[in-house]
């Protein structure tokens, strides 16, 4: 641990750095709030020590500055008062400023490293609980079988792209596409077979769709959606077409097909110029009958 130190006494700054430095972490003295501020800002270490009456800054202004910074960083890190003033008052002050403990001087050796052991371990529970909620909401946005994003994500970044559309006054394309006779497709090779074709669909599509701001997801069961923003007609119908020809080109067998004698996909592509008042739902049911379209026109095509 990286441990600063804030005391306006030499003597004191002396003693808690031999104290700390005995059990392997390495220490940051300053002798006063504004310092501290600073130093902080500077090194961010994993904990702090705080005197209260210090020349300049006191502590107590001292930790709220840096707990609103820390805030604002998204950041935990422990603060710990040292102090001589021993009143209720003096604690419940420290406590408010945004101190997680308070102790008063003269502190022992044990007792501080201990106290420092307690919010390393408190440190790292949070650290611990801060990946997990980011492995979740990673989680909450994927499909589960293909890994790629799903309805509920899709929905959400369709509506963001339409505003960011309406705003920019670029145009914004949508891409749906839809597996042809998959049903005989489960029917001929089972269940199983049939996931392991939307797996590798999904993962052929995934680096085809590779600008930022551009976002390929399930949209359903054989069903595939694509949003491409600053994407006109023409770029969208490229996108659709190397979509198409690359699904086809894996060679999946579909005994099942009277299309093709392998899996093949059907495309329909909606865009939108006139992005003034653009919404997500016109998008979709412009591009279903597209999709509509291509089906009637055969399958293994696109409609633009
Ligand atoms: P079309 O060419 O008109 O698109 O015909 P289709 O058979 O592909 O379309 P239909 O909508 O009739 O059938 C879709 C089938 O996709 C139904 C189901 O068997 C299969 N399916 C949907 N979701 C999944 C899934 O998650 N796993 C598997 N294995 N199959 C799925
Ligand atoms: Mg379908
Ligand atoms: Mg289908």
């Amino acid at each position: 641990m990286k441990v600063l130190i804030a005391d306006d006494t030499k003597s004191n700054q002396l003693l808690f750095r031999t104290y700390i430095e005995s059990e392997g972490h390495e220490v940051v003295t300053v002798s006063n709030g504004i310092e501290a501020v600073s130093a902080f800002k500077k090194e961010i270490p994993d904990l702090i020590l705080l005197d209260v009456v210090m020349p300049e800054m006191d502590g107590y202004e001292a930790a709220s500055r840096i707990k609103k910074l820390c805030e604002k960083r998204n950041l935990w890190i422990p603060i710990i008062f040292l102090s001589a003033m021993i009143s209720d008052e003096d604690v419940v002050k420290g406590i408010e400023a945004g101190g997680d403990d308070y102790l008063t001087k003269p502190v022992s050796q044990t007792v501080l490293n201990a106290k420092l052991k307690a919010m390393q371990r408190i440190a790292a529970m949070r650290e611990e609980l801060e990946r997990a909620n980011q492995k979740l909401k990673d989680l909450a946005e994927l499909d589960g079988l293909t890994g790629i994003s799903n309805r509920r994500h899709f929905d959400y970044r369709l509506s963001k792209e339409c505003r960011l559309a309406r705003r920019s006054k670029e145009p914004i394309s949508l891409v749906m596409a839809d597996i042809d006779y998959f049903k005989s497709f489960n029917d001929h090779y089972g269940h199983q077979g049939g996931d392991d074709c939307l797996k590798l669909v999904a993962k052929t599509l995934s680096p085809l769709i590779s600008r930022t701001g551009d976002l390929v997801a399930r949209y359903g069961g054989e069903e595939f959606v694509v949003i491409l923003p600053n994407t006109d007609a023409d770029g969208a119908l490229m996108v659709a077409e190397k979509m198409r020809q690359a699904i086809e080109s894996l060679e999946i067998d579909n005994e099942g097909s009277s299309v093709s004698r392998f899996v093949t996909m059907s495309l329909g592509i909606a865009t939108e110029i006139d992005v003034e008042n653009i919404q997500p739902a016109e998008l979709i049911e412009t591009a279903d009958k597209n999709l509509y379209k291509a089906k009637e026109a055969g399958r293994n095509s696109v409609i633009g």
